[in-house]
């Protein structure tokens, strides 16, 4: 652990997926069955990965037409939405591989950093999508608020939603902790300390690092259970 301290912000924002979820079997699986769906092709995970570490891919929807489109196949949005939609949230048939996610904080770490900031999400989801995974897991009572892709006019790299997350607190000292350079760039737009958060597994670690460094993270951690260790 670094010796690298803050002050203990009066309010912590989260990215969601990468950062509270862990969405390899979710949404990142959900990005390769929809292209696989359109084009027939099998995409590997560390092609997703480097889309998003690229910048400019937290929509997932985008994200998917754009590799169907990379891989030569011309596909109506609507069309993306409709199948990803299908195969994240499931149907009468088959369960969604929203199922598939894994939350990342153990016991206690929310609650514990809770009783001395107040805590909230800025997503690239929608908010009744982030709002069913934080029910699942029994979180929801802990964000407030959450801010989702709908709830915004311009989305990440865009600072609105941070922005507004911020200003329902009454502008309190805040950091936001995210996973990709579109993360750091709303931070950096909002004026807001950012915090990297960079699983130790993750295949161009060292890219992401770099990247999210460079774009201004003042910290890298593998994961957010090491948050607290970062407050003086
Ligand atoms: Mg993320």
């Amino acid at each position: 652990m670094s010796e690298f301290k803050i002050a203990r912000p009066g309010l912590i924002v989260f990215d969601m997926d990468g950062v509270l979820v862990n969405v390899h079997a979710s949404y990142r699986e959900t990005i390769r069955a929809t292209v696989q769906h359109f084009t027939g092709l099998e995409v590997e995970h560390s092609f997703v990965q480097e889309y998003k570490n690229r910048g400019g891919f937290n929509n997932d929807w985008k994200l998917s037409q754009q590799i169907c489109s990379d891989l030569g196949h011309t596909v109506e949005y609507s069309d993306v939405v409709e199948i990803f939609q299908r195969l994240f949230l499931g149907d009468d048939r088959t369960p969604g591989l929203i199922q598939k996610e894994i939350w990342l904080p153990t016991p206690g770490t929310l609650e514990a950093l809770a009783k001395q900031s107040k805590l909230a999400v800025f997503t690239g989801r929608l908010q009744f999508e982030a709002n069913l995974t934080l029910d699942r897991f029994q979180a929801t009572h802990l964000f407030l608020p959450v801010v989702g892709e709908d709830n915004v006019t311009k989305p990440k790299p865009d600072p609105e939603g941070l922005l507004s997350a911020i200003a329902a607190h009454g502008n309190p000292s805040t950091i936001y902790l995210g996973d990709t350079l579109d993360d750091a760039c709303a931070a950096k737009a909002a004026n807001v300390p950012f915090v990297g958060i960079v699983s130790l597994t993750l295949e161009g670690r060292s890219t992401v690092v770099e990247s999210l460094t460079a774009n201004g993270a003042i910290a890298i951690l593998p994961d957010i259970n090491h948050l607290a260790g970062i407050f003086q």
